[in-house]
């Protein structure tokens, strides 16, 4: 055993949260760090993930130019 740590993150390297990914998805009440905004049936904009997207057919807001 050389005692070589490589594998150790160097401080201040690649973050591991990226907190403006990560929004509450309000169909499943829980965060996701897929959660997009999208607007609901009465057009309130809401987060939603991408499972829910999916589920409930959403289409993404703020993306369209
Ligand atoms: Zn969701």
């Amino acid at each position: 055993m050389t005692g070589a740590e490589r594998q150790w993150p160097p401080a201040g390297g690649k973050a591991v949260r990226e907190p403006s990914s990560i929004a509450f998805c309000a169909w499943h009440e829980a965060y996701s760090n897929t959660a997009r905004p999208v607007r609901d049936s009465s057009g309130a904009r809401l987060f939603a993930c991408l499972s829910c997207r999916q589920a409930y057919d959403l289409a993404p807001i703020g993306d369209e130019s």
